[in-house]
């Protein structure tokens, strides 16, 4: 069922130090294939917004040049993969600070005891840290982003379900205290995205320094699917597909019939897993080469790149704002 009517919610969080061109930039396969091509197929069913979150990646970045340059990074990244900024709305959160007056107005009605239960919070604490301020009122951050967009729909990973939840009482607690229709109550939908391995089979993550960065030049990333994994079976000797690392990413990426048909060679033998992460990489490279192409374009040209975000972020802020209206009027700030 479709519904091109609703709003659709996605924030892309830069972190991590400043990654060059060259070096593929900072954004990983696991990050395409498990959150960028998911949420940009929701575009066929809804109205998206994806919004950079600048102001949460503040709660652990503390390089300011890495966090221009990351926003810049993930903004070209994004648009490469086919974000089409004439139909879905791209901006930096830092853009619309219209953000900041809803989150207090919602500080107000949220009992600390809720932020405390946050689990991003708990771990931070089980984890022996002092976490800062911002990390505890960073599902308050979250719910005013939701929130001031309208947005009915967020997709969200299990892990971030709880801080969803939360939004979702605090609208009902807007409208129950202000009256109905003060806030769009938002939806959590629970997306199923694969798991990526990394080419040591754990999974793929900046953390274990297993990843295969998106935009690597061709010949890197040749070498980088070279790394994956494999046993030392005998060229000559058949391989069974299923369960080999080079095959479970060979899946992600290759068609059905690409599919059977590495399946069938590797099976038969003669055939060693050299030859199938040669297989793996020309169908990366089909794939990705155009998209490289774009962002290394997009990366040369940061004053576009600024130009697309700050057009979003003036259609944003027309939202942004009939909605603080909406809600200043309601609690007697008008
Ligand atoms: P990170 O930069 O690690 O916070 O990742 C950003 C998003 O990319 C996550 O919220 C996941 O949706 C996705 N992601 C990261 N690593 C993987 C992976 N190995 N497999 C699938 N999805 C991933």
């Amino acid at each position: 069922m479709t519904h091109p009517q609703k709003v659709s919610l996605t924030g892309i969080k830069p972190t991590g130090s400043a990654v060059s061109v060259q070096d593929g930039g900072s954004v990983h396969l696991g990050n395409y294939l498990g959150a960028i091509r998911p949420a940009l197929a929701l575009a066929a069913d809804y109205r998206c917004i994806y919004f950079i979150a600048d102001y949460h990646a503040l709660t652990t970045q503390r390089d300011a040049n890495a966090l221009r340059e990351n926003v810049r990074d993930v903004a070209a990244s994004w648009l490469a993969c086919g974000l089409d900024p004439d139909k879905m709305l791209l901006f930096r959160q830092s853009a619309v600070i219209e953000v900041f007056e809803l989150m207090w107005v919602f500080a107000c009605i949220v009992a600390t005891g809720q932020l405390e239960r946050g689990h991003a919070y708990k771990d931070a604490l089980a984890g022996g840290d002092s976490p800062n301020a911002g990390i505890f009122n960073y599902p308050l951050l979250m719910a005013a982003d939701i929130i001031l967009y309208d947005s009915e729909i967020v997709p969200v990973g299990l892990d971030q379900k709880q801080h969803l939840e939360l939004a979702r009482d605090i609208a009902v607690r807007m409208n129950h205290l202000y009256g109905e229709g003060t806030v769009v109550v938002p939806q959590p939908v629970v997306t199923e995205a694969p798991t990526v391995p990394g080419f040591d089979g754990r999974k793929m993550s900046k953390s274990y320094g297993n990843t295969i960065p998106l935009f690597l030049p061709s010949k890197a990333l040749r070498s980088a699917i070279m790394k994956v994994k494999s046993d030392s079976t005998p060229m000559e000797d058949p391989k069974e597909p299923e369960g080999a690392l080079v095959y479970d990413l060979y899946k992600l990426v290759a068609t059905p019939a690409q599919q059977a048909e590495l399946a069938v060679k590797l099976r038969a033998g003669n055939y060693g897993w050299g030859h199938a992460k040669q297989e793996l990489y020309e169908v990366l490279e089909a794939q990705l080469a155009p998209l490289r192409e774009r962002y290394q374009a997009l990366r040369a040209d940061p004053k576009q790149l600024d130009g697309v975000l700050e057009a979003g972020a003036d259609k944003a802020r027309v939202v942004a704002r009939r909605t603080l209206d909406r809600v200043r009027a309601a609690i007697g700030i008008d």
